[in-house]
């Protein structure tokens, strides 16, 4: 079950395993269920390297962060695919249940350290799926809130879940698109003054890296402590 591959002038050993189903979540994010090998541990909101397992993409190796929890039986990613060049996004899309990944060790700098806000930039929403899918198993989800950015609706991932779970706690908005239901714009120093009251709290920032960088300052100029603030691009 194991291979070794040769990368970056190391041996690192990455673990086959069988894509077991696969669901379009929209118009180009897939979810992703695979074999878990036994005794793979991770925690929610971590990443692993992942590459496919064909001769030209064994060494492609991409980050991505898993979508399931530790105690289920399958690990679940959840994959946004870009089209506009053949990188392992694009490759990952064309894939069909039985056919294989390669996946390394659990990584990562994002994990749950309190009650507070989660900020997503698209597929930067994935680390936070993991880790409200635990808050909501353990039944404390309640007092956290998700602030969720897009370009239009059709690219909001998983909108009816984190509506149905997280209530008024759950706000969408788009920058490329008015809509009903969402907000316009983006999230900027006015948005999170007017939907913030307490900025002594945890906050969770993940998506690209000008969003992060730009909510880092924003954040610690409202007066959030910047030992509460975890980020990951
Ligand atoms: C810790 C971590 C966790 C992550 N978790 C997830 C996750 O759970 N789900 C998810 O969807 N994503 C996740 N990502 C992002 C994901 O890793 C990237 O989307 C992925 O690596 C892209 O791989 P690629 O081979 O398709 O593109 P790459 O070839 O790596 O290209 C990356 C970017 O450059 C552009 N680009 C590169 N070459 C060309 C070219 N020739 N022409 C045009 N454009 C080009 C692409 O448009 C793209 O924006 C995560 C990233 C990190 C750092």
């Amino acid at each position: 079950m194991n291979r070794f591959i040769k990368y970056n002038q190391l041996t690192i050993t990455m673990t086959t395993v069988k894509i077991l189903d696969i669901k379009k979540l929209t118009h180009d994010v897939k979810q992703y269920k695979v074999e878990k090998p036994s005794g793979f541990e991770f925690t929610p909101g971590q990443a692993t390297e992942v590459a496919i397992n064909k001769s030209k993409w064994k060494e492609e190796k991409r980050p991505f962060t898993f979508t399931s929890l530790p105690e289920e039986d399958q690990l679940e990613f959840v994959i946004k695919s870009y089209h506009d060049h053949d990188g392992v996004t694009n490759q990952l899309d064309q894939l069909k249940p039985g056919e294989e990944l390669l996946i390394d060790e659990a990584w990562g700098a994002i994990q749950y350290k309190g009650k507070g806000v989660f900020i997503a930039g698209g597929a930067g929403i994935t680390p936070f799926i993991a880790i409200i899918k635990s808050l909501i198993n353990k039944g404390e989800l309640a007092g956290n809130s998700l602030f969720f950015a897009n370009k239009t609706k059709k690219d909001v991932i998983l909108e009816n879940y984190f509506r149905e779970n997280l209530g008024d706690n759950f706000i969408s908005i788009l920058d490329e698109e008015k809509a009903e239901g969402h907000e316009n714009g983006r999230v900027d120093e006015e948005f999170l003054k007017k939907h913030v009251s307490d900025f002594s709290q945890h906050f969770y920032v993940c998506g690209p890296d000008p969003m992060v960088k730009a909510l880092s300052k924003t954040l610690e100029k409202l007066g959030a402590n910047p030992d509460a603030i975890t980020f990951e691009k």
